[in-house]
């Protein structure tokens, strides 16, 4: 048996002056063929997953054409038509195949193209026809679409933010594949909208811990193959933004139909709950310093650049540097110009420069900085966090200046701080420091809620604030709650 695979992925924020473009794909992957294989080979992702299970059950997997970028602006044109035409090549290469397995994101968007995943999809179907067993695996802040339902056999959606059991996904999509191939399991797939946005939402906690028991209490029933809860990605100005939840079972549509309808009602009814506690960066810090106990993690929400921001705000930074800190440090603002400056003056040297705040006006002004040269690395690490373990990061010439008592890591490629790694690369360790700081609204947590006495979350205005209202939204499908106070459901 034979099933070929791929990846797409990409969470667009349409509200990033940053354009998506081939060459930002072509820093994080754009492999073909058997060239995929040794990128994801044991690493905790979906790829990760689809190649290890078929390899255990003697499945011979094709790899077609794998991309992925950090979540960025609108996709330009000609670079989906790249990505289109290389997974196209990709799968008419691989030659006659029992199915094909693709890991998408489920929130990408392409100029004049509000559902990326549902047009790529329908642009496959076209090749191989509507035969061959289709399953995608997605993340679950994907702005779930009718097309995408309509187009794939199966659309299987992490359960956990942080996402980490997308391995689990991949291996799923694989056996789900071969009951198709080899025992003739038919799917029915259902998804239910809501005219609902919810902010960044762990399922560490209520409510969405409490949505998910719900999910799975349903795949417990013989006829469920999968019920996953959408939490969909509200940074992005088009008409599909909205939570969803979408139910597969063995052929039964109106099971299908029942269960996301049951369940959508449930986060509905909830919908009140999922509006979090917002603290400014100064009363976060006070927060921090009032506890007994170290460490402390402040997280900068509104700067994530895991949910498409730039990486250079300087809110939070800002306000400890003017707390007077004496045992603090930042993960990590992303400026590639402070970064060269400090590679050139060198260990032990003292630099005085402008940084952060520079790619746009959302995330706060530079910050005007005296700083000691404390350590220069080349930014490389792989990730130790249960999320994506065993994945490589890139971050370029990187750097742990000092200055006012806060140890602050610069680098030169924007990404959130997922685990230690990056800190421990600089010399840091963390668990010496009574405050911890990193951009990153949830998925940290995988790696820092074992290590950390506490986790504050600071919101200020940024590209992923938690305050929707910051928005010039002008396509999104209104009315919609929390935007429009009076949506009924
Ligand atoms: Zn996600």
């Amino acid at each position: 048996m034979k099933i070929a695979i791929g990846e797409v992925m990409h969470e667009t924020n349409t509200f990033s002056s940053v354009q998506t473009t081939v060459d930002l794909f072509k820093k994080w992957e754009w492999s073909r063929g058997d060239a995929i294989l040794p990128n994801h080979r044991g690493v905790r992702d979906f790829l990760g997953g689809m190649i290890d299970r078929a390899e255990e059950l003697g499945i011979e997997v094709v790899p077609t054409f794998a991309t992925t970028a950090s979540p960025s602006g609108t996709i330009t044109r000609e670079t989906y038509e790249a990505i289109k035409n290389e997974l196209l090549a990709g799968i008419k290469a691989a030659g006659e195949v029992d199915a094909i397995c693709l890991s998408l994101h489920g929130a990408g968007v392409v100029e004049g193209i509000s559902d990326m995943e549902g047009d790529l999809l329908q642009v496959v179907r076209s090749e191989v026809g509507y035969d061959l067993p289709l399953i995608v695996t997605l993340d679950l802040h994907g702005n779930l679409t009718e097309k995408m339902a309509q187009e794939a056999n199966a659309l299987l959606g992490v359960h956990l933010y942080p996402h980490i059991d997308c391995y689990e996904r991949g291996m799923e999509a694989i056996d789900l594949a071969r009951q198709m191939v080899q025992e003739g399991l038919k799917t029915a797939v259902h998804v239910t909208k809501l005219p609902l946005m919810i902010t960044t939402s762990t399922t560490n906690q209520s409510p969405a811990k409490d949505i998910n028991a719900i999910c799975w209490e349903w795949e417990k029933h013989p006829d469920v193959i999968d019920c996953a809860f959408f939490h969909a990605f509200p940074y992005t100005d088009i008409p599909e933004v909205g939570v969803s939840v979408v139910a597969i079972t063995r052929g039964d549509k109106d099971l299908a139909k029942k269960i996301a309808e049951e369940v959508a009602n449930e986060i509905w009814t909830r919908r009140n709950d999922f509006c979090p506690l917002v603290n400014t960066p100064a009363e976060g810090i006070e927060q921090a310093l009032a506890a007994e106990e170290m460490p402390i993690v402040i997280n900068e929400t509104s700067d994530n650049p895991g949910g498409g921001t730039p990486g250079d705000g300087t809110y939070l930074l800002r306000a400890m540097l003017e707390a007077q800190l004496d045992n603090a440090c930042f993960g990590c603002i992303c400026d590639p110009e402070i970064a060269q400056i400090a590679h050139d003056a060198g260990v032990g040297a003292t630099i005085s420069v402008k940084l952060g705040g520079k790619v746009d006006n959302l995330h706060g002004e530079p910050i005007q900085l005296t700083a000691y040269v404390k350590s220069l690395t080349d930014g490389c690490y792989v990730t130790s966090s249960p999320m994506g373990k065993g994945m490589h990061f890139n971050l370029g010439k990187s750097v742990r200046l000092q200055s006012q008592g806060v140890d602050i890591l610069v680098c030169s490629v924007s990404t959130q701080v997922l685990d230690e790694q990056i800190f421990l690369l600089h010399g840091i360790d963390v668990t010496s420091y009574k405050i911890v700081a990193l951009k990153s609204s949830q998925h940290f947590r995988a790696a820092y809620e074992p290590i950390s006495k506490q986790i504050i979350t600071v919101d200020s205005p940024g590209l992923t604030t938690l305050q929707f209202s910051f928005f010039d939204y002008k396509n999104l499908s209104r009315p919609i709650y929390p935007l429009d106070e009076e949506t009924e459901y």
